[in-house]
């Protein structure tokens, strides 16, 4: 054969070749609609992994989603000051709170994490001096001790996570996991298939205040690699909470992807059901279950509206989740296997923990923070401020309607 007689040739032994492989791989993958594998999960999950149950999806008006944003823009517009209050200043001589700035970080996300260490020094810690500690799943090099070392005249603590804190539990079904992390990837869910971010999001639910090196610490302030800080905070934000009687500070609230949390919210009914007493009298309830502006959302995750603080943001009070109340219903969650089988984020699960558990007085919106995780802002027209767009939520506008701030002010916030 001549060499242009051989090439057609090739192409069709190569064309079948593939399609051997393929259809082998079909016959031996699971196929989520024939496969048993509903028989090994628990119920309540099987169930929501039904989606033939959720076919009529209500979809919101443009009106409707026209409503979201506004008052958080005319807000943000208004030349924001420093919260009313107590404020300690730097010159104060009253002790600092008992804090720390905390960052769970990969080696691999030195130069983001430096960034925003800059950011945090330059706009806050170089006045009030609070350790850092940082958290990874692995030893961190020299090189990021030297670095981050050089980034701050404040104490760094290298803590590594325990296995058994960060593994995941034994309970964990490996079939399900598969099978529903491909249910996932049909959804188009980020991080579904990646199971070092399943991780993540559960030690960040229901871990953190639990590792040994935070056991005297009762505030953080949780600063995510890449995020960038614009503007000058002149006043101690863990005395401002401390003082001020509030437990959780946050700059953004946006929805949450429905099908990332099917069974979260029916989860969380049934831990509701059998511990009624942990409900605080003043919860946010009405705000975690409105369900006018993306009703889409509710339908999905089955009764909840997804709207959550945005958690690469918060300074809290670790003792919230310590207490009774969320920490049980952390291992409520834990043992139902959704951080593995569903990906529930650390933000839903904290929302929903203080939006029930605490009284909605104590959840503070620090508007007055300038701040970005990539694509979302909280940017307020202040003096203080320098690098961000007074009032932008996000670049593209058709992504306003992912900001539901609005509905945390009407249902819960006291001022
Ligand atoms: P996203 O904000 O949801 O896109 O998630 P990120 O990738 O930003 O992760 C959230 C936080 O967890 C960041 O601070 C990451 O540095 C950290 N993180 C995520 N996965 C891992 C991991 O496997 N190991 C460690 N040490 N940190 C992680
Ligand atoms: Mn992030």
């Amino acid at each position: 054969m001549r060499p242009s007689q051989r090439a057609p040739l090739l192409a069709a032994v190569a064309l079948i070749f593939v399609l051997a492989i393929v259809y082998s791989k079909r016959l031996t993958s699971p196929n989520k609609e024939s496969m048993d594998w509903r028989s090994l999960a628990k119920q309540p999950m099987a169930d929501a992994h039904d989606k033939a149950k959720y076919k009529t999806v209500l979809q919101p008006t443009p009106e409707q989603l026209a409503v979201n944003s506004d008052l958080s823009y005319s807000t943000l517009l208004k030349n924001v000051g420093e919260p009313e209050g107590v404020l300690t200043r730097v010159e104060s001589d009253s002790p600092r709170a008992n804090a720390t700035l905390l960052s769970l970080v990969r080696n691999s996300e030195l130069s983001g994490l430096i960034r925003t260490m800059r950011d945090v020094e330059r706009t806050f810690n170089s006045k009030f001096n609070y350790p850092w500690t940082f958290f990874n799943d692995e030893p961190f090099t020299e090189h990021f001790k030297k670095r981050t070392r050089a980034a701050t005249k404040a104490e760094i603590r290298y803590e590594v996570i325990p296995q058994d804190q960060w593994n995941a539990p034994g309970w964990i079904n490996g079939d399900i996991s598969e099978v529903s992390n491909k249910i996932l990837l049909e959804d188009n869910i980020v991080y579904g298939q990646m199971g070092s971010y399943h991780r993540m999001c559960r030690w960040n639910s229901g871990m953190f205040y639990k590792h040994p090196a935070l056991k005297d610490t009762r505030w953080y302030w949780r600063i995510e690699p890449n995020t960038q800080y614009f503007c000058s905070i002149d006043y101690d934000v863990f005395k401002y909470m401390e003082d001020n009687d509030k437990t959780y500070g946050y700059v953004i609230n946006i929805y949450d992807a429905p099908q990332s949390i099917r069974t979260l919210w029916p989860t969380t009914m049934e831990f509701v059901a059998k511990h009624p007493e942990y409900l605080h009298p003043n919860n946010s309830l009405a705000w975690l279950m409105e369900d006018t502006l993306r009703p889409d959302h509710n339908t999905i995750a089955n009764g909840y509206s997804t709207c959550h603080f945005w958690s690469n943001f918060e300074i809290g009070d670790m003792n919230f989740f310590r207490s009774d109340a969320y920490d049980k219903y952390f291992e409520y969650l834990d043992q139902s296997g959704g951080f593995f089988y569903e990906r529930w984020g650390d933000a839903p699960v904290h929302s929903i923990g203080l939006g029930l558990f605490l009284d909605k007085s104590k959840i503070h919106w620090f508007k007055d923070i300038g701040y970005v995780h990539q694509p979302y802002f909280n940017c307020p027209a202040s003096d203080k401020c320098r690098g961000c767009k007074p009032g932008q939520f996000v670049a593209t506008s058709n992504m306003n309607k992912e900001n539901c701030i609005e509905t945390f002010f009407k249902y819960a916030h006291a001022d």
